[in-house]
């Protein structure tokens, strides 16, 4: 293996741990930072997602809560709980997790969270703010997938970052971030020709598409860091990414594995944004 690991698992345990001291400060002062976590319905995936989040916050001596309702829970009533939360003194952020049932709108549940408890910056307001580089929540994943790749030591200035996928809540603002700490951003999606064009030219990929073998060996420039976001099954129905990681790790300087790189991230990051929800309170 030519490539250095990327260890998501370690890096996230001691940003939970930096999370925790500043917590218990909150805490003495009588302010211990909350998370309010909604689900809606009984998809067994998002179940084991929202526990994790839950587990991670009384881990690091955050307050959380876990309001669960049935398949039929009605908009109305979901509109009217985000409502109280974003009332509630005790909860500092909020996250409903997606996807919802078809009855209810994401975009109208997404838009009722007040945009100083949006820790997952989903909101339109928390978009802008980060488009205008205002001081918001960066959305979880991407935001991560920065302090993976800063792990590195690796200087983004004037290097050249490409992005595969362009979704709202991943591709698109990791590209924003890369922007912001001055890579020159390429993003590529399902209507680019020829995404090797473009991986084989870049200093750092990340790819962020939901399906295997997106990023092979022979669409990696020697020493990049790669990085990979996507969670995929394998024909064994082991958890995989985006990335060829045994071809990939040949040629890469750098590189997240799946399980173990991203996806701890993402939850230490939304500890981070709901303790500093708190302390700007
Ligand atoms: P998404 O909303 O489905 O977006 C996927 C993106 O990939 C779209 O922009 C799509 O392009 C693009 N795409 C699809 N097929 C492609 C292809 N053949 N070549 C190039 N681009 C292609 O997914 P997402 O929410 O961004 O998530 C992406 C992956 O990351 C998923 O596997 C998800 O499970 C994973 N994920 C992981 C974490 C974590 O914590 N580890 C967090 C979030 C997401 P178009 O826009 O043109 O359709």
């Amino acid at each position: 293996m030519t490539a250095q690991l990327i260890d998501g698992l370690a890096l996230s345990k001691s940003i939970r741990a930096e999370v925790a001291t500043r917590a218990a400060a909150l805490t003495a002062q009588g302010r211990q930072p909350g998370l309010a976590v909604i689900i809606v319905g009984d998809d067994p995936a998002s179940h084991v997602y929202v526990r994790n989040k839950v587990k991670a916050c009384a881990d690091a001596g955050l307050h959380s809560v876990l309001e669960k309702y049935d398949a039929d829970f009605s908009e109305a009533a979901l509109l009217a709980r985000i409502d109280a939360l974003n009332h509630d003194p005790r909860i500092h952020g909020i996250l409903v997790q997606m996807p919802l049932p078809k009855h209810i709108d994401p975009h109208k549940v997404i838009e009722a969270i007040a945009t100083a408890k949006d820790v997952d910056g989903y909101s339109t307001l928390s978009a802008g703010e980060l488009m205008t580089q205002l001081p918001g929540f960066r959305p979880c994943t991407p935001y991560g997938c920065m302090k993976l790749i800063e792990s590195t030591g690796f200087d983004l200035r004037g290097k050249h970052a490409v992005v595969i996928g362009r979704s709202n809540t991943v591709g698109k603002p990791m590209a924003l971030l890369l922007l912001q700490a001055n890579a020159t951003v390429t993003v590529c999606h399902s209507a680019t020709p020829d995404i090797g064009f473009h991986t084989r030219q870049a200093d750092v990929v990340v790819a962020a598409v939901g399906r295997r073998n997106v990023l092979t060996a022979d669409m990696v420039k020697p020493g990049a860091v790669v990085i990979d976001v996507g969670i995929n099954r394998n024909d064994e129905g082991k958890l995989c990414g985006d990335v060829d990681f045994d071809g990939v790790k040949e040629v890469a300087g750098w590189i997240t594995p799946v399980p173990g790189g991203v996806g701890p991230m993402t939850i230490a990051m939304l500890l981070v944004n709901t303790l500093e929800s708190a302390e700007r309170a």
